[in-house]
């Protein structure tokens, strides 16, 4: 695209699941606008977070490399990380020291895990953040199976159920341990939660259930009640915190550091800068959305869609949002899915086994062919319960 004095620049920052798709939409939905997309992310590999702890029990994944998947769609890719926002200024630096000045933002940096609450836990520690990481945890993992040790998950949410069931499946002989401070599966209906300990008794995993954890050691995890787990190998995937650097540019944040948004999904303080997936503070009439592919794939269409017709001269309607379910791998033989009412909360139906192993599939691996897709058409993101994400489909 030639662009003009009169070219309206988009910035994306991030290029996970809500970057991606937000700046691919967005393309199809301007190209007859005088625009410019450019997403920025360091990698030139799209990250699927919601596969990284196969790839930590030793999977391995298709490539997906970011100019192919925007190949066609006019978005201009740049390779690097964003340092310094200038919000007043309207321009990014980034870690290559060029300088991006734009009329719109789209901040989708996503999150990360936190271990600065625990002593120990950043040093000897590991998380699911990065295919690197996870890839290097799987070796470590290798070697901790030959000589029959110990590994820890500490966090019984739904990525630490993931994880703890995919290693304990995949490496049968080693002592596998989950630590939770709630009941793992608490937030599942009492059918399905009963289905996901049979899972956990099945494949041998050892439950300290009501503890937190106090230190991290090389060797072991120290528990507030003083026991000590031995542990050769210790995934954190307890609470998660966000990049700073919304809150150094003077963004209004919440105590996390996530984007305060108005009802359209725009900064509160600087309109011109919209927050989506997990970076973004979401509130609906139930409370502030967590940080979800399932939540901020809409949030990125909404992002695109509204942008649009802001760029056309536009109203927007305000983005609306509800959960659907909780998709639970369990190793690779089962699942169990949870549908929700719109605040998250169970209802009474749940999938098990074979077709949730189906049913956790088809939504892992939804987001790349939808990017694809997005390219040549306008398409309806997900199902939500609280209307519709998106305003029309073409
Ligand atoms: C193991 C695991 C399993 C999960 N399973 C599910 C599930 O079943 N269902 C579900 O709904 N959710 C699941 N999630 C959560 C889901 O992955 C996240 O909610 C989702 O990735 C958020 O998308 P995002 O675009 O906000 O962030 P991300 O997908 O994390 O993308 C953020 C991008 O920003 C980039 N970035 C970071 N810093 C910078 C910078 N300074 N400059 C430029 N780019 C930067 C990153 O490299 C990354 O590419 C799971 C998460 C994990 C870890």
């Amino acid at each position: 695209m030639n662009a003009t004095a009169n070219t309206h620049e988009i910035v994306v920052l991030g290029a996970g699941y809500t970057g991606m798709l937000a700046a691919v939409r967005l393309a199809r939905r301007t190209r007859k606008l005088d625009v410019r997309i450019t997403l920025v992310n360091p990698s030139d590999r799209f990250t699927e977070r919601l596969r990284m702890h196969q790839i930590a029990a030793g999977q391995e994944l298709a490539d997906h490399r970011i100019p192919d998947l925007l190949a066609g769609s006019g978005v201009v890719f740049h390779r690097a990380a964003a340092v310094a926002i200038d919000a007043d200024a309207r321009v990014v630096t980034l870690d290559d020291a060029a300088e991006i000045p734009y009329d719109t933002l789209i901040y989708a940096l996503g999150s990360t895990t936190d271990t600065s609450l625990v002593p120990g836990a950043d040093h000897h520690a590991w998380t699911l953040d990065a295919p690197r990481q996870a890839r290097r945890f799987s070796h470590r993992l290798a070697e901790i199976t030959a000589a029959a040790g110990a590994v820890t998950v500490v966090g019984g949410g739904l990525t630490g159920i993931e994880a703890v069931t995919e290693i304990a499946e995949s490496h049968p002989g080693l002592t596998v341990t989950l630590i939770s401070a709630q009941e793992p599966g608490h937030m599942m209906g009492d059918k399905a939660r009963a289905h996901l300990n049979r899972a956990l008794d099945r494949l041998g995993i050892v439950r300290e259930v009501g503890v937190r954890v106090a230190k991290v050691l090389p060797d072991a995890v120290r528990l507030s009640t003083g026991e000590l787990i031995a542990s050769d190998l210790t995934l954190w995937t307890a609470g998660m915190k966000v990049s700073p650097l919304a809150a150094r540019a003077g963004i209004a944040v919440d105590e996390r550091g996530l984007i305060l948004t108005d009802p359209t999904l725009r900064s509160v303080s600087h309109p011109e800068i919209l927050a989506i997936g997990d970076a973004a503070a979401v509130r609906m009439p139930f409370g502030v959305l967590h940080g979800t592919c399932q939540s901020g794939m809409p949030t990125a269409a909404y992002a695109a869609d509204s942008l649009t017709r802001r760029l056309r001269g536009k109203t927007v309607k305000p983005f609306r949002f509800g959960y659907i379910h909780q998709p639970v791998s369990l190793g690779r033989k089962d699942a169990v899915i949870q549908f929700t009412k719109a605040d998250d909360t169970p209802r009474r139906w749940y999938l098990k086994g074979r077709a949730a192993v189906a049913y956790k599939e088809t939504v892992s691996s939804s987001p790349v062919p939808t990017f694809t897709m997005s390219k040549h058409m306008t398409m309806r993101v997900q199902f939500t319960n609280g209307g519709r994400s998106t305003r029309a489909i073409a």
